[in-house]
């Protein structure tokens, strides 16, 4: 279901009005839908119902508490990148043993931190980090329960940024050094074996890769069992697309479809960490058009959001849908426009050579598919205090985090 759909000419968050709301708590806003993040995270359920699995959330695609407590409440475990999500998971109530911890530059403090908060498992991406995850688990009198993140070496075919399932990347164990990491890591005292992990990309929008990476890592199990290690959990990773634009990402049935086969002939438990495809299109940034300016050779939109609130279409070039909140607009001019923001780059912009409806000042615009990989990623570049946060369920909407002020602006700093 669309849960940013026209009522009675105006675009709103499920029954939450956007002018109203925007008039409430100011522009520019992210605005997250309730209902879409649980739609999102039960399609994952159904998917998967034929076998044990967590769906351990990407809390890097965003990280609110407000947005992670929902899931949290809904069942969800989360993927971890650092100590900071992982303190952002356990406030927003994620139990631990549904916590996986990724990542490739995980230092001694983070470990330490996570095995003393008792996760499901550790996603070790080199046999340095392993060496280390022992000797820290050893000096505590524990156990880190382990994955190796294997490289499958499989072309997802997305954005180079996004790719990470090849060979010449920086993440996860080549495939081929796989079976040697695996047999040190089963002969360390602070080290159980239990698992196997992969992530081969993010925005993916065809199940091959999927598929092909899964027979691998399949085959690998059943190696490693008959080498006596133990393997429970598989991780299958994230990074099913979404639609911005044109794409047509599998659905959560198709992307089992693939992998189930292999997945429940192992008997292990599966574990999943979506990211985008819970959150992106369950928000949009709210901004609101300041200026007109035609240069002669060009239309510009100037708006109040910029590239510190929504870095995508600067980093990735990435296509995101703008839609005039008064309905009224589409029945109106078209016009070709470059839909800037206020900051002191060129590359800030949320939308080039843009046809959309022609709009006025003060005309509200919703920047589409803007709830992964969003706010998580704003700064304050340009003394910009971030967007305020806003959380809609059905007729009812609640601040998740508040508008910075000036003075966040300058907390934790010295003026001499
Ligand atoms: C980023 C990331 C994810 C989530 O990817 P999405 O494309 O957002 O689903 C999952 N696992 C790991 C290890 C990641 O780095």
């Amino acid at each position: 279901m669309d849960h940013f759909a026209y009522r009675n000419g105006e675009l709103c968050c499920e029954r939450v009005a956007l002018g109203a709301l925007a008039a409430d708590v100011g522009t520019p806003a992210y605005v997250y839908s309730k209902a879409a993040l649980l739609e999102s995270l039960g399609a994952y359920a159904r998917a998967f119902a034929a076998v044990p699995h967590v769906v351990c959330y990407a809390i890097k695609a965003n990280a609110n508490l407000g947005v992670l407590g929902a899931l949290a409440r809904a069942g969800a475990g989360a993927d971890i990148v650092s100590g900071g999500e992982l303190y952002r998971a356990l406030r927003a109530g994620v139990p631990p043993r549904k916590i996986i911890f990724s990542g490739v530059g995980k230092t001694r403090e983070e470990l330490r931190a996570a095995l003393e908060a008792g996760i499901l498992m550790f996603n070790v991406e080199s046999r340095s980090e392993l060496r280390v995850l022992d000797q820290v688990a050893r000096e505590l009198g524990a156990r880190a329960p382990v994955a190796l993140r294997v490289n499958p070496d499989v072309d997802p075919e997305t954005h180079p940024y996004i790719a990470t399932g090849l060979r010449a990347s920086k993440f996860g164990i080549p495939y081929d050094e796989a079976l040697e990491a695996y047999e040190e890591a089963a002969g360390l005292e602070g080290v159980e074996v239990v698992g196997v992990d992969m992530h081969i990309g993010s925005q993916l929008t065809k199940t091959a890769p999927f598929g092909d990476a899964v027979a691998r890592v399949a085959s690998l199990v059943k190696v490693l069992r008959e080498r006596s290690v133990d393997i429970r959990l598989v991780d299958i990773g994230g990074g099913l697309g979404i639609r911005y634009r044109e794409e047509a990402p599998p659905t959560h049935a198709q992307y089992a479809t693939v992998l189930l086969p292999a997945l429940s002939e192992l008997g292990v438990t599966v574990l999943l960490e979506p990211g985008r495809s819970i959150v992106g299109n369950a928000g949009i940034l709210l901004t609101r058009v300041l200026y007109r300016k035609d240069t002669g050779e060009k239309q510009f939109v100037v708006v109040d959001a910029a590239m510190n609130d929504l870095i995508r279409p600067a980093l990735y070039d990435s296509w995101h849908e703008l839609r005039p909140v008064d309905q009224a607009r589409l029945a109106g001019p078209m016009e070709k426009a470059d839909v800037v923001g206020p900051v002191c780059e060129s590359g800030d912009f949320l939308a080039k050579d843009r046809e959309l409806a022609a709009t006025e000042e003060g005309d509200l615009l919703a920047v589409m598919s803007a709830g992964a990989y969003g706010f998580v990623m704003s700064s304050n570049y340009n003394a910009r205090p971030r967007a305020v946060e806003v959380l809609v369920d059905g007729g009812r909407y609640t601040i998740v985090r508040r508008r910075e002020t000036y003075e966040d602006l300058v907390a934790g700093e010295t003026a001499l």
